[in-house]
């Protein structure tokens, strides 16, 4: 199969990419666990995925399949995984991306409520969002919370 991706260059100099996996491919493996049960601990988070050990319970993963590998605020469909780590890592993990305008554009798991607002670590306080959403988000979640600070100064 062939992938857009392949052709875009990495943003990221130090991480080490390894290969790209088709989404539905990557999706069937992800499981859902309870949360304290961590990457080590429990026997089905590790999955062997065309050949290296991946944790298929990782909150972001769990994010995509739950919610879907579409940005909630721009619509950038999510168009590939890529087996990536930094070479200080033992282990690769699956990031997403979409492409705009031929650049490659990661796609993260956002707070819906953010945590500086009560939101908590669950996955149904996550959604899928572009990094540019999730940043433009976070800045006016920023902006928002100086404003009411501002406020409420006599
Ligand atoms: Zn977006």
């Amino acid at each position: 199969m062939v992938y857009p991706g392949w052709t875009v260059p990495m943003k990221d100099p130090n991480l080490v990419r390894k290969e790209l996996l088709p989404i539905k491919d990557v999706l069937a493996h992800v499981r859902f666990t309870p949360k304290e049960l961590s990457a080590q601990s429990h026997p089905e988070a590790m999955k062997l995925i065309a050949g290296d050990l991946i944790n298929v319970t990782s909150l972001k993963l769990q994010t995509f399949k739950e919610n879907g590998t579409r940005c909630r605020i721009c619509g950038a469909k999510g168009e590939y995984f890529a087996k990536e780590k930094y070479s200080d890592q033992p282990y690769y993990h699956l990031n997403l991306y979409c492409l705009k305008s031929e650049e490659e554009v990661l796609m993260t798991k956002d707070h819906i409520i953010p945590i500086a607002k009560g939101g908590r670590d669950r996955l149904n306080n996550f959604q899928t969002l572009c990094v540019d959403c999730n940043k433009k988000k976070a800045s006016q979640t920023k902006e928002l919370v100086k404003k009411k600070h501002l406020k409420a100064k006599p």
